[in-house]
């Protein structure tokens, strides 16, 4: 890695100071600065709306929230959405129907994460071949289906109990067995530790959606 001596234009940050490269951005429900990687981008729709830009890949101006429930219902109530992004305020700005957009959006890539998991072949699915990863390898993270039984969460819970293995409880075993066109799938191994990370975050945020 090449060390840069000196960068004299960027201001010294204090010790301890989140080092994000990207500028921090206000969130319009709390008006509390965070990070871009925090917050989900809001532009308004071709038809003049608020929709959601959950890759922040549109285009125009854009305005930012904290993925929860609390921010997404504040700024609905205050209209502070349609203010920053300079469009006329809706009347029927709903927080509920954004929140449950954003729910949508999430779930869609948790099980793109799955998805991808799988095609790079750093995914073990059902009891056995997670059993058999567990003993072999390097788990990132066990994924429990939120109705799986108790056999599947006590094994799950044995298997982290060596090595930084995270436990996540996400979904049912009918939605994840749906994300791999399969019936049910109660657990399933991850390997890599970034797409277990990414998921780890994307679970975090569903939560914070939850009432
Ligand atoms: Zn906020």
């Amino acid at each position: 890695m090449q060390m840069t001596p000196q960068s004299p234009r960027r201001p010294t940050k204090p010790d301890g100071a989140r080092d994000s490269r990207a500028p921090e951005r206000t969130c319009v429900g709390c008006r509390q600065a965070a990070s871009p990687h925090e917050l989900v981008r809001l532009v308004a729709g071709p038809d003049g709306r608020v929709a959601l830009d959950p890759k922040a890949s549109k285009g125009g101006r854009g305005a930012w929230v904290h993925p929860t429930r609390a921010c997404v219902e504040a700024m609905a109530k205050r209209h502070a959405a349609e203010r920053s992004l300079k469009v006329d305020v809706q009347r029927d700005l709903d927080g509920r129907s954004l929140v449950a957009s954003l729910r949508e959006a999430l779930t869609r890539k948790a099980a793109s994460l799955l998805v991808v998991a799988s095609r790079t072949r750093t995914l073990a699915l059902g009891t056995e071949a997670v059993t058999a990863a567990l003993e072999r390898e390097r788990v990132a993270a066990v994924v429990v289906a939120r109705d799986a039984g108790t056999s599947a969460v006590s094994l799950a819970e044995e298997g982290s109990g060596s090595g930084g293995t995270r436990v996540l409880r996400h979904s049912t075993k009918s939605e994840l067995g749906g994300v791999f066109h399969r019936g049910e799938v109660a657990l399933l191994a991850l390997l890599d530790t970034r797409i277990a990370a990414e998921l780890a975050t994307t679970i975090d945020r569903l939560a914070a959606l939850e009432d």
